[in-house]
């Protein structure tokens, strides 16, 4: 029986999909927590959590998440770790029956340990992971402070998929805001298509209060972009992918528009390429209707900027 007396010290953020998984706090925080749109772990300081204590919470977490099938190792970049082949290990031993272990990854820490050591981590038990692209757009990503440019996405990407891992890659619709909007949108595609990953998610860029990005906004130094050029910025970014055998998903009401607060478009999903042409369809139907209503347009942006979401 499970004492809560004991304890136990779970992530607070983890990917939607992992919302019955057994969560694993390794670290806490991000050990890069710079990026201008990102919140998370604003008030966090990076800690490597002792390995007995994390052990501990394993041991509990088997307990509470008995006989769970996914386990989701946090907090945003634990592969860091020097000893994260002993933890994969302990968590494969204590979830048996754990079809898929997942964490964040950083592309630079993804590079930096490289296939053979992500090689090592997948065989003691690790076997996906997320990764933030955000844009294949050298200058979004520097405007937004990622650290990471496109060619190290690459890298750190093409290295997960070559160790075996399954990959996941997070694109960050409005990243580019206005200006930049086709280069984000085709940079993005290009990353995407040379690392050729299994999965694609689709986050839209909410300008959360207190971040750095808040201030280019007051500022006028960034622009947010209207729920159509939104579509427009999917539709092209869709439009330029090749990839060969991935699983695309808008798994996030944050990627929603609604009319006069009917939902209209609850973003696309498939299968990529086979559903490409559909997925382009329902983006087209979209762009039609709303670009031709004079109904109240609302999507994430505009719902935030009125204070009706707060933190996503
Ligand atoms: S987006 Fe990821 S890498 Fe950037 S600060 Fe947030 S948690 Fe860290």
């Amino acid at each position: 029986m499970f004492d809560l007396r004991k304890g136990y010290d779970f992530p607070p953020f983890r990917p939607p999909n992992e919302a019955s998984s057994a969560l694993i706090r390794v670290t806490r925080g991000c050990p890069w927590n710079r990026c201008e749109f990102c919140t998370m772990y604003k008030g966090t300081r990076f800690q490597m959590r002792p390995l007995e204590d994390v052990k501990r919470d394993v041991d509990t977490a088997a307990e509470i998440f008995l006989g769970s099938r996914t386990v989701f190792i946090a907090d945003s970049d634990s592969l860091v770790r020097k000893d994260i082949v002993e933890i994969m290990e302990y968590v494969r031993e204590k979830f048996p029956d754990a079809e898929r272990i997942t964490s964040y990854g950083r592309a630079r820490t993804l590079r930096v340990l490289g296939p053979e050591r992500l090689k090592r981590i997948r065989e003691a038990g690790l076997t996906r992971i997320h990764m933030g692209l955000e844009s294949g757009d050298k200058e979004t990503l520097e405007m937004m402070q990622k650290g990471v440019g496109p060619e190290e996405m690459i890298a750190g990407g093409k290295a997960a998929r070559e160790a075996g891992l399954d990959l996941s890659l997070y694109v960050l619709i409005g990243a580019g805001g206005p200006d930049r909007l086709r280069e984000h949108a085709l940079g993005s595609a290009r990353v995407c298509n040379a690392i050729d990953p299994d999965f694609i998610r689709l986050r839209t860029l909410v300008v959360e209060h207190a971040s750095s990005l808040e201030a280019k906004l007051k500022q006028g130094t960034f622009r947010t972009t209207t729920p159509l050029q939104k579509l427009e910025e999917v539709r092209t970014f869709v439009d330029a992918l090749e990839v060969t055998d991935c699983q695309f998903a808008s798994d996030h009401f944050a990627n929603y528009i609604w009319i006069d607060h009917e939902c209209v478009y609850d973003g696309i999903a498939g299968h990529l390429p086979g559903d490409k042409a559909r997925m382009l369809a329902k983006l087209d139907r979209a762009i039609e209707r709303i670009g031709s209503t004079d109904g109240d347009v609302q999507d994430v942006t505009i719902l935030h900027e009125r204070g009706l979401v707060g933190h996503l």
